[in-house]
């Protein structure tokens, strides 16, 4: 979120004709639940694409990083490690105490895709569970920014959007952003 130390999203792993959909939707909910970038491996390449289009259409600032060393990413944060997992302790348990660290340091948080190495479990500061079932790395991104934040992520705003979806009872409406903001 702007204005606050950064919080990226590392998608740790990607398998090719398996995981793509998963890969982008990972970039996709980091941008639009207040994270300010999301980190994805080059085996993934061509996910990206998609969310930095989402992103010239829609809005940001959001960045895109493709690493050909994901766990450099995590050795060389300079800030604090989340590691999401269905083995770590229950988000609710920790939020606080993350939320807190948050205010003055950026955070990582990294999700998985096939076997997640042991050092990552080692190095996270908080390796955290959304439930203790085994379910999907775009659901847990999505609870753990939304606890985060607190909700705020929801009522962000966008810059240099193209296009805005104005919310209606029923119905699909999308606006030319500029027509939109001269109206409102
Ligand atoms: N089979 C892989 C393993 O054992 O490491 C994990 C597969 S899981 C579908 C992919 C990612 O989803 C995990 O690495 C984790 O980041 C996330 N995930 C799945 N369930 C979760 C949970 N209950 N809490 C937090 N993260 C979860």
């Amino acid at each position: 979120m702007q204005d606050e130390p950064e919080v990226a999203v590392l998608r740790l792993g990607h398998r090719p004709g398996r995981d793509e959909r998963t890969t982008t939707h990972v970039g996709l909910t980091a941008r639009a639940l207040g994270a300010d970038r999301v980190v994805l491996e080059d085996v993934a390449s061509g996910r990206e694409e998609t969310v930095v289009d989402i992103t010239d259409r829609f809005g940001g600032p959001f960045d895109v990083e493709v690493t050909d060393s994901p766990l450099g990413t995590v050795r060389g944060w300079d800030g604090r490690v989340v590691h999401l997992t269905m083995y770590g302790l229950p988000v609710q348990d920790v939020e606080g105490e993350i939320r807190e660290a948050h205010h003055d340091e950026p955070l990582l948080v990294v999700v998985g895709a096939e076997k997640v190495p042991f050092e990552v479990y080692e190095r996270a500061d908080w390796n955290v569970g959304v439930t203790s079932q085994p379910h999907s790395e775009i659901a847990a991104l999505a609870v753990f920014l939304d606890r985060l934040f607190d909700g705020r992520e929801l009522d962000r705003e966008w810059a240099d959007a193209d296009q805005v979806v104005v919310p209606q009872e029923s119905g699909k409406r999308v606006e030319d952003a500029r027509e939109h903001r001269r109206e409102s």
